[in-house]
């Protein structure tokens, strides 16, 4: 193995099908696909443990599922990955090596509910009307949403082997919404059912198996965990944006991370992986894949994978994210916390994300699940026009934006899956078992191989720690260069 050469950024167009003599003989100890969280803390841990890498990412920036807007000069949003709590940790530890502060969520004052009122107890959905109530617990009925939240806690799931769970089998074979439909009596339980799922995991209940809720939900601390913002998994957001935590990390990797160079194939053999990309070939002792399950599979991998890392059943998560930027954040005035939540979309939720300053108001809005793929074919006018109308619904007085910020996961074709890949019936049983098994030199990493914090930040980063101790085991002193 040749070490000690700095490795330069290919040129990212015109000579992108050509491969390079350079990179044909130049030989690397790992090869990262993917510079999202997952791809480049393998690459730093690894680089830091004398490895020589480099990363490989097809977007012409780094960050992947975290992406930063700046809305007005010096502010940024979280198009992407934004919340966090105490228990990621570490994502915590990441934030400190880093120097990056987080901020409380801000959850001061009432919040506003479009849910039906009281005409949808007589069958009749009255969904432009909106309740105003303290705190964050809807108008519905509190004894049905805690059988609600009980039913949940009490699937059973091993969450570190779901799929050997004692009742994986029938759990694999249902969906969400199959659930809902035979286990859930009372009307504002089903209401509520949908909206949860939604928000937690931007998934429609048909697209995902019981398996898949009850182990996502064990897996990101449980169900009270997840929904809640102080003391739970929104508790807090990285200040100046997510998407500082891969800008940094990449900038100490410095050229190892060459953009704009998407894998098309992995060919492995006695000796090494020889990585195909759009710009040539680049040859490795191994190749950690850091994608979601539905692009990890659009490689073509020689030999051939002896399990898939996903299946026709496997959904991308969808999800769309909206910034509606105001001079102030207005709603404050009117003893209102910027948190709702909505029936009919839209936005499922909005959450007020203004700088801590609150220099100016920022009201974020999510549109998830089936609603998402409706408003994403919509024009960017109409878009606007549909999203300004639901905020004006939900807090009245507000002045004219600043700015709208549609920010389309669904059709993006680098993520596949946000906030998550979604496991569909049958899917943890097939895929499960073959998670993390290294196919030879091709180890794998990414949220969705991470049983603990599965979909989140936190999920990302445990698997690069993993995949990067699973390599230096496999390879050990080899790795030095
Ligand atoms: P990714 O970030 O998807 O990284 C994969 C990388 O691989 C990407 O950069 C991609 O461009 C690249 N790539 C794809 N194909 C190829 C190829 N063929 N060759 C080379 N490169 C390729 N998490 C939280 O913890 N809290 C939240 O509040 C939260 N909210 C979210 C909201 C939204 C709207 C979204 C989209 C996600 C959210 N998440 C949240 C989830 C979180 O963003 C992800 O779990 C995490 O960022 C995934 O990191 P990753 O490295 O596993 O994958």
């Amino acid at each position: 193995m040749r070490g000690g050469a700095r490795l330069r950024r290919l040129p990212r167009r015109a000579d992108a099908q050509r491969p390079r003599q350079e990179d044909r003989e130049r030989g690397v100890n790992v090869i990262v696909v993917g510079a999202g969280l997952a791809g480049l803390t393998a690459a730093a841990e690894l680089t830091a443990r004398g490895a020589d890498v480099v990363v490989l990412e097809a977007r012409d920036r780094v960050g992947g599922r975290t992406h930063g807007i700046e809305v007005v000069p010096g502010t940024w949003v979280d198009a992407g990955a934004a919340y966090l709590g105490e228990r990621h940790t570490a994502l915590t530890a990441l934030l400190a090596e880093l120097d990056l502060k987080t901020t409380p969520t801000a959850m001061t004052g009432d919040s506003r509910f479009a849910l039906g009122g009281t005409a949808r107890r007589a069958g009749r959905f009255a969904l432009g009307r909106t309740a105003r109530r303290p705190g964050r617990f809807p108008p519905l009925n509190a004894v049905a949403l805690g059988e609600l939240f009980d039913a949940l806690d009490a699937l059973s799931v091993d969450p570190d082997t779901p799929w050997a769970s004692p009742d994986a089998a029938a759990l694999d074979t249902r969906t969400a919404a199959d659930w809902a439909r035979t286990r859930l009596r009372h009307p504002d339980a089903r209401l509520f059912f949908p909206l949860f799922l939604g928000e937690m995991m931007a998934a429609d209940p048909a697209d995902v198996s019981v398996l898949h809720l009850a182990f996502y939900l064990r897996s990101g601390g449980g169900v009270r965990y997840l929904n809640a913002f102080e003391g739970g998994a929104q508790q807090d957001r990285i200040d100046g944006g997510a998407h500082q935590l891969c800008e940094r990390l990449a900038g100490r990797l410095g050229p190892r991370v060459r953009l704009g160079e998407p894998v098309r194939a992995i060919r492995q053999d006695a000796g090494g992986v020889t990585v195909q990309t759009s710009a040539g070939t680049l040859r490795g002792q191994a190749a950690v894949v850091a994608l979601p399950p539905l692009l990890a599979d659009a490689i073509a991998y020689e030999p051939g994978l002896p399990a898939p890392r996903s299946t026709d059943r496997t959904a991308p998560g969808c999800a769309v994210k909206v910034h509606l930027v105001y001079p102030e954040p207005a709603w404050r005035d009117q003893g209102l916390s910027g948190w709702s939540v909505n029936a009919r979309g839209p936005l499922l939720s909005t959450v007020d994300d203004s700088p801590p300053d609150g220099s100016v108001g920022v009201l974020t809005g999510f549109v998830t699940g089936r609603e998402a793929h409706r408003f994403a074919a919509l024009s960017p006018a109409r878009q606007r026009a549909q999203a300004l109308a639901q905020a004006g619904r939900l807090f009245p007085g507000l002045p004219e934006p600043l700015g709208v910020h549609v920010t389309d996961w669904v059709g993006d074709p680098y993520s596949r899956g946000c906030y998550a890949a979604l496991f569909g019936p049958g899917d943890w049983l097939r895929l499960g078992p073959h998670l993390t098994a290294a196919h030879q030199r091709v180890h794998w990493a990414g949220t969705e191989t991470s049983t603990a914090f599965f979909g989140l930040m936190e999920g990302a980063i445990r698997s690069g720690h993993r995949v990067a101790a699973e390599i230096v085991t496999t390879y050990g002193r080899n790795l030095h260069v």
